[in-house]
């Protein structure tokens, strides 16, 4: 055991419901501690989504972006070049604020699903992440999380489904989805 304080990578994967709020949990603890915060969501950008406005609350400390256009195609179908684009100037942009020591908490929202689309190469992300500055703590949600970039994270949760509202035909809820 060790009291030393340094930067962690997390990472919130498995089917179950709680991802990406979980992150936002955490980033949430972070502010109250005084600590920035920017959370960078990756393929979202259709829906709108009640924390978008929530986070304005805390100004410059607590930044969220969404970088997609909400609607990628998956299963058999290439991967949109569009989609890819705008992964791969999402990534560009977390790499930076990773690197740039403003951050104490950067999160990259849905990253693992633009890692498993083959959008984005896990390697790459796997050497950003090993080469950051110290005290940075990196929160990576999303299914199908790389085994490389579980193996070298810190930290991994399997959110694993028990049951879920859909199932019943009940869709999406204002406050608990969006
Ligand atoms: P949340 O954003 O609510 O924490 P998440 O990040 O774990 O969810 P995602 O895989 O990003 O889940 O999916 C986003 C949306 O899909 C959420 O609105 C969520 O309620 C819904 N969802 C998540 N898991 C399931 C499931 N097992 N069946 C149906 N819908 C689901
Ligand atoms: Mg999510």
């Amino acid at each position: 055991m060790t009291d030393s304080r340094r930067g962690l990578i997390l990472i919130n994967t498995g089917p179950g419901k709680g991802k990406t709020t979980a992150a936002m949990g955490t980033a949430l603890r972070a502010v109250g501690n005084g600590m920035k915060v920017l959370m960078l969501q990756f393929l979202k950008g259709s829906w709108h989504y009640g924390e978008l406005d929530a986070v304005q609350a805390f100004g410059e400390n607590f930044i969220l972006k969404q970088m997609g256009r909400g609607f990628v195609k998956v299963g058999g179908a290439e991967a949109d070049p569009e989609d890819i684009r705008l992964v791969q100037e999402a990534w560009a942009e977390a790499r930076k604020a990773i690197g740039s020591g403003e951050w104490n908490m950067v999160i990259l929202d849905e990253i693992n699903y633009a890692i498993s689309y083959g959008m984005l190469d896990a390697a790459e992300v796997a050497e950003v992440l090993r080469g950051r500055p110290e005290m940075v703590h990196v929160i990576l949600t999303g299914r199908n999380a790389h085994p490389l970039l579980v193996e070298m994270a810190d930290t991994v949760t399997e959110m694993r489904e028990v049951k879920h509202a859909y199932e019943k035909g009940i869709l999406a809820q204002r406050g608990i989805e969006y």
